[in-house]
């Protein structure tokens, strides 16, 4: 795994909704995700919908690998959550503005 972007500034801050966070084991998470055809490995992934216990927010599910799972490390996880976070709050796939 190589260094995870950072969102840009206006998408690098808390998520205003209740984050739900799953733990997959690293080999099971591009076929969770459904993003086919991509290139390059999905370390994890993020989900913003209603959510259901607070129909005025909304809720983003978040898709970490497992630590020691396809080389994952503990110290990864907190940029991937930062990462996925900024996709929570809008930022596109396309990791424009990326840093
Ligand atoms: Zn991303």
């Amino acid at each position: 795994m190589g260094g995870v972007v950072v969102p840009p500034v206006e998408y690098d801050r808390e998520f205003p909704g209740r984050i739900i966070r799953e733990d997959l084991p690293y080999w099971d998470i591009a076929k969770a995700s459904g993003v086919t055809g991509r290139k390059g490995r999905i370390e994890a992934y993020s989900r913003v919908f209603q959510d259901s216990l607070n129909p005025a927010a909304q809720a983003c599910k978040i898709v970490v690998p497992v630590v020691g799972t396809g080389g994952t490390k503990a110290e990864q996880i907190a940029d991937l959550l930062r990462h996925e976070i900024g996709h929570c709050n809008g930022w596109p796939a396309d990791h424009k503005g990326g840093r």
